[in-house]
């Protein structure tokens, strides 16, 4: 029963994967950057879209928020 379920599991796994990478290669083909990426328009530097800010905002903004200095 175990080695049932966990064959089945890791078939969908590997299913999964093959699906994501033949997506990945189609996107991959049409467009030069697969990946999502944001540009921060105060720096102009491009980042990974997941992030809320770009790297150097984030650290603009904790070196704000700390002393609160003017
Ligand atoms: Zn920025």
């Amino acid at each position: 029963m175990n080695a049932c379920a966990a064959s089945g599991r890791v078939a969908a796994v590997v299913l999964a994967m093959a699906g994501l990478g033949v997506g990945l290669l189609l996107l991959g083909g049409r467009r030069p950057t697969p990946l999502p990426v944001a540009r921060c328009p105060i720096h102009g530097i491009a980042y990974d879209a997941e992030l809320e800010v770009c790297p150097d905002c984030a650290k603009t903004d904790a070196a704000g928020d700390k002393g609160g200095v003017r």
